[in-house]
């Protein structure tokens, strides 16, 4: 997102300037490979246009969005190992990408597209994540899917609590018929802000849910589509909404996630100008299993809320059969920037002692590093010390990144 700096002196690339184009489609192996700097809405753009622009029979998608979309690069998506709001059905960016071209000081590093391949240990996964300590990639070879948005089908749903919610996602995403794509549920205090911000409260929805029962602060907001072929996305629709009645939710149709769909990049842009104002709205995110999922969400709740007048918003977006993630975002008043490191790493020393990843898909940057050898432990920190050493002998390439001392 152009926020970085050369710390310890040196150069700046910026790659979106040239190296900006996709370079070869494969419309068999469906799969296209791109230049590292491409953006992402021109990316999309391309694919969704693929037929007029590439000769090809098909339009197709890259199936990744993160919220961060507008203004990030299909490179940084691979490198800081993102996942997209659409990304409980086409996986996370590390799953999206089958080789890459990457260039670093002890060489180049060529991986082949193979669809899988049992040669290993995958120099492609070790590159995965690596956020430029090792050399920049150029180039990336990535899977596409078939663009149908006409198939797609949408669905929303408010359930009593968030135990409800819960264990009906994890029904949901253990049920094998298939994921949504966009999939996300509240707890009671983002519900409680989202029913506003989606335009729900004073809505018939908002009459109907207090007449059934459903309070506020208790009840938790679910937000979905399913994409793919029209009996696979109908398919989803159904079994969700059967499974959703089963823990007593009630339907609010597509009306909430065509409500939050249109402004699901813009969020963010507010934050700028509201810290003129000395208020602070930032996020800090986990992945969890679907066993310590309740564990971590109360103590890092417990954490942020013993601040006073601090809002907390919480929600899941991101699915596996295994666990998902939770994403906190606060809101506090604060001018002093030390106070405010203080409470933001408070809050990492809570994600860590209640046995949440450090990131689900910020990534680690500088900012996390400090929690990295407790969180990974001695011998896993040497491996990847060994790595930058390899590909990096002068610790030239984003010191202090991840690593730190390198
Ligand atoms: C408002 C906002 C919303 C966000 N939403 C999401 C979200 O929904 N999901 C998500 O996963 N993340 C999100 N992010 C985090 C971030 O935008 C993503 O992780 C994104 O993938 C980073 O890509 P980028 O092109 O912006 O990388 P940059 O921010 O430009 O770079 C990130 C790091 O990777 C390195 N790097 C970048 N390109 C290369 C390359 N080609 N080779 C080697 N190193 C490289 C840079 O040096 C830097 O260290 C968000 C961030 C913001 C500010």
């Amino acid at each position: 997102n152009f926020g970085y700096y050369p710390e310890k002196g040196g150069i700046t690339l910026v790659i979106s300037t040239h190296l900006n184009k996709i370079v070869k489609f494969n419309e068999l192996n469906q799969t296209v490979t791109v230049e590292a700097g491409m953006m992402g809405p021109a990316f999309e753009e391309a694919l969704n246009n693929a037929p007029e622009l590439y000769g090809v029979k098909h339009k197709f998608t890259c199936g990744h969005f993160p919220q961060s979309f507008e203004y990030s690069s299909v490179g940084g998506w691979f490198i800081t190992l993102s996942s997209g709001q659409q990304s409980s059905y086409y996986g996370d960016a590390g799953d999206l990408v089958l080789g890459v071209e990457m260039i670093s000081p002890s060489g180049d590093i060529i991986t082949k597209e193979y669809p899988a391949t049992a040669t290993g240990p995958k120099v492609l996964d070790i590159i995965k994540g690596s956020e430029g300590i090792y050399g920049i990639v150029v180039e990336l070879t990535w899977k596409i899917y078939r663009h149908k948005p006409e198939n797609r089908q949408y669905f929303g749903f408010i359930f009593p609590n968030w135990d409800a919610a819960v264990n009906a996602s994890r029904e949901i995403t253990q049920g094998e018929f298939g994921m949504p794509a966009v999939f996300r549920i509240s707890d009671p205090e983002e519900t409680h802000h989202g029913l506003k911000l989606y335009g729900i409260e004073n809505t018939i929805f908002d009459k109907l849910m207090t007449i059934r029962g459903y309070k506020s602060m208790e009840r938790c907001l679910f937000l979905g589509s399913a994409d793919g072929e029209k009996q696979f996305t109908k398919n989803i629709k159904s079994k969700v909404k059967r499974i959703c009645k089963k823990y007593g939710a009630m339907n609010l149709t597509s009306f909430p996630v065509k409500k939050w769909e249109p402004g699901r990049y813009k969020d963010p842009y507010l934050r700028e100008d509201i810290m003129d104002y000395g208020i602070v709205i930032d996020t800090l995110e986990t992945g969890v299993s679907w066993d310590n999922l309740h564990e971590v969400h109360q103590q890092c709740r417990a954490f942020v809320k013993s601040r006073p007048d601090t809002i907390c918003l919480t929600h899941a977006s991101h699915f596996y059969a295994q666990g998902t993630n939770l994403y906190f975002i606060f809101i506090i008043k604060e001018n002093d920037i030390k106070a405010y490191t203080d409470f933001q790493e408070g809050l990492l020393d809570t994600i860590q002692k209640s046995g949440g990843s450090l990131s689900h898909h910020h990534g680690v940057g500088r900012m996390i590093s400090k929690w990295m050898p407790e969180h990974l432990g001695e011998n896993q920190i040497n491996v990847l010390r060994a790595l930058k050493k390899h590909f990096d002998p002068n610790n030239i390439m984003n010191p202090g990144k991840q690593l730190i001392n390198g």
